[in-house]
């Protein structure tokens, strides 16, 4: 897959995105970043990229120029068959979930557009882009670290970044479920023991504690979940006991 991201800092990502698995799926040729500075596609001797908002009040607002500059340049650089989605991370987005993730995972390419300061020129979000996303309900001072969150959960999912026994279909949310506990050595730490289920190697067991405690982490932590995630007879019964405890 092939992300790029339009930013005002580009400075912000290289000590995020090539260090651990995000730099071992670039080696491997799974990923490929592309770091724009929108500032490169601004005319003019001073390459001014925003300006005080129109009506008055505090704040720069990014112009619309220079983005719609970059996106073209940056959108020639690889020809596509049809044009990738032109996401722009802003507050005001659908919100990015494991779906939305999923959903992404699937393109072969994606461009990331970063706000910053009161966010960009609404003919930027009328015209040119094709989705937005938030990563919730609160207000960051840019795009950057949003646009490096999405990076990241896109690129886990892509296939050939996690080895197969970290299998993200496994994860918290995937399954619409929350994951159960883990654990690993020492078996015994300041009297605190392993589970006896995930020490006994008996895989039937292992899967049947592991489905039961995902449940009921689920069941404590996120009752809604469990509204929509496909549950088995034998998960509807567990759930039956959960609630009468
Ligand atoms: N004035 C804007 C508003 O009220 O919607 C907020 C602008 S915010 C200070 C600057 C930039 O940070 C936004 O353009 C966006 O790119 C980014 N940003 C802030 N919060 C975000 C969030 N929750 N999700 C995604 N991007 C966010």
């Amino acid at each position: 897959m092939r992300i790029d991201v339009l930013t005002l800092f580009p400075e912000m990502f290289p000590g995020y995105v090539n260090a651990s698995i995000l730099q071992r799926a670039q080696a491997a040729g799974i990923l490929q970043l592309h770091l724009h500075n929108i500032r490169e596609y601004a005319a003019g001797k001073h390459r001014v990229t925003d300006e005080p908002p129109y009506g008055g009040g505090g704040g720069m607002v990014l112009k619309p120029e220079p983005i719609f500059t970059a996106v073209a340049a940056v959108l020639a650089q690889e020809a596509t068959e049809d044009s990738p989605p032109i996401i722009l991370l802003t507050p005001q987005g659908r919100v990015f979930t494991q779906r939305v993730a999923q959903e992404l995972a699937q393109q072969p390419r994606l461009l990331l557009l970063c706000g910053r300061y009161e966010g960009v020129d609404e003919r930027v979000r009328q015209h040119l882009v094709t989705d937005e996303i938030s990563l919730g309900d609160f207000v960051l001072t840019g795009g950057e670290l949003p646009a490096m969150v999405v990076i990241d959960a896109v690129a886990r999912l892509l296939p050939g970044v996690l080895g197969a026994a970290d299998a993200p279909e496994q994860d918290s949310h995937a399954t619409g479920l929350l994951e159960g506990p883990h654990y690993t050595r020492p078996e015994t730490f300041r009297g605190w023991q392993v589970p006896a289920a995930l020490r006994s190697g008996h895989a039937a067991n292992i899967a049947r504690w592991r489905r039961q405690e995902s449940l009921r982490r689920t069941w404590r932590r996120r009752p809604d979940l469990l509204l929509t995630a496909a549950l088995s007879d034998e998960d509807k019964q567990f759930l039956a006991t959960l609630a009468l405890e």
